[in-house]
């Protein structure tokens, strides 16, 4: 069976960023593979309007200038042409497509004698205990188990795009839709469209298909708009309100929900055509449409939930790494109840910015843990 030092799972912006930090710490024994046909992480599958003038700021890899790409090129083309480089300049060799289907204990371990049982060192005495990685190829062929002392999980939220549960929902004679599956407005041509949600994926679809179509826009809250572009400081704080939530072992919510969103020309445009008149959460999904929050029938042909996404986690699962109130506590990067395995782009670090510091703060991390000789020669 190979055996490893490191796993990362998953190569967008995350994993990418500790695949160049594991190397030039000099982790070599270790792989990245990811579910992909090609570079590019989620940014492949985002929709073609999504252009390098729409997106929120991409921030450049570790070692790599920024992406050099005019503003109406699709951020679909852009930032996967602009992983292909970076992996190509610092040989990082992706492993693809791999989908990791599950993440265990080695169940063939056996503690060597003298080492501390399980509980009473301060790592829970998990560190020296290997994991399995299971995975399958692109034809969903089962790949040799690897085994490995670490866990860099860096995969995104793409995959798990979240739907709230609304009564009647089934019984919908139209088409529903998520964020994860828009393509372009053109499909919406002359449809009466519900875009659900109160983030800028939300107020990216209403625009693009007030165009071509008729909009109503359902959030349970009204969206809190700002004048003027986020300053860092209001950054940073909106990112030290997630980590609290993540200390204290609840759900995250994204960096985005804490910090609200900014007025830009085209939202401005857009309010003043009257397309983000917002109307509050109906209260049932009828075959035809949905009852509004005063009881009126909105007769609908689309319901777009612009809904948001969950970390994509179910692989490490076995490992239960879920506090309580269904969050997992890190310290770092490291999940607190079992610190071989980092979540990186997760909670706090979900922005390009922020996986670039979490893939090298878990590599830093994981030289202390598991290779001290390592850190004592550099
Ligand atoms: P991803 O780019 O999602 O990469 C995860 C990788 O893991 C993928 O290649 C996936 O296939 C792979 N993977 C998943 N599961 C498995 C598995 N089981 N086995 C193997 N591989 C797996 N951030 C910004 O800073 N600026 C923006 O403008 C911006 N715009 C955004 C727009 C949208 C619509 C969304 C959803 C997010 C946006 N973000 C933005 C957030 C940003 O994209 C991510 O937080 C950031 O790119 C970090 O990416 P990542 O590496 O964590 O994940």
């Amino acid at each position: 069976m190979e055996t490893l030092d490191a796993v990362v799972i998953g190569a967008g912006q995350a994993g990418l960023s500790a695949a160049y930090h594991l190397q030039r710490r000099g982790i070599t024994n270790a792989v990245v593979l990811d579910a992909e046909d090609g570079p590019g992480g989620a940014w492949r599958h985002r929709w073609d309007s999504l252009t390098m003038a729409t997106v929120n700021g991409i921030r450049e890899l570790p070692g790599m200038p920024v992406v050099e790409a005019a503003d109406s090129e699709p951020s679909n083309i852009a930032v996967p042409a602009y992983f292909a480089d970076f992996e190509d300049r610092f040989g990082i060799e992706v492993r693809r497509p791999v989908r990791v289907t599950l993440v265990e204990d080695d169940p063939s371990w056996v503690a060597p004698d003298g080492e501390a049982p399980d509980g009473e060192a301060a790592d829970g005495g998990v560190l020296g205990r290997p994991l399995l990685v299971h995975s399958v190829g692109g034809d969903g062929e089962r790949l040799p188990v690897l085994r490995t002392r670490a866990v860099l999980n860096a995969t995104g939220t793409w995959t798990r795009p979240f739907r709230p549960a609304y009564p009647g929902a089934a019984s919908f004679r139209g088409r529903q839709l998520h964020t994860a599956d828009y393509v372009s407005a053109d499909e919406f041509t002359g449809q009466r469209v519900a875009v659900i949600g109160g983030g800028i994926s939300a107020l990216g679809h209403l625009q693009e298909i007030a165009e071509v179509g008729e909009t109503f826009w359902y959030t349970r809250r009204q969206p809190d708009f700002q004048d003027r572009p986020f300053t860092e400081e209001e950054g940073r704080e909106a990112v030290a309100g997630v980590w609290e939530r993540v200390r204290a072992g609840l759900p995250v919510r994204s960096v985005v929900s804490a910090t609200g969103l900014s007025w830009t020309p085209a939202l401005r445009e857009a309010q003043r055509r009257g397309i983000l008149e917002r109307r509050p959460m109906f209260t049932e999904i009828t075959p035809e449409g949905v009852i509004e929050a005063d009881g009126t029938l909105r007769e609908l042909d689309v319901l777009l939930w612009a809904t948001g996404f969950r970390h994509e986690l179910r692989h490490l699962r076995p490992l239960a790494l879920h506090s309580d109130q269904g969050g997992i506590v890190i310290d770092g990067t490291a999940a607190s109840v079992d610190p071989r395995i980092h979540l990186l782009g997760y909670g706090p670090s979900a922005s390009t910015i922020g996986a670039n510091r979490a893939g090298r703060a878990a590599v830093n991390r994981l030289v202390k843990d598991l290779c001290p000789a390592l850190d004592r020669e550099r």
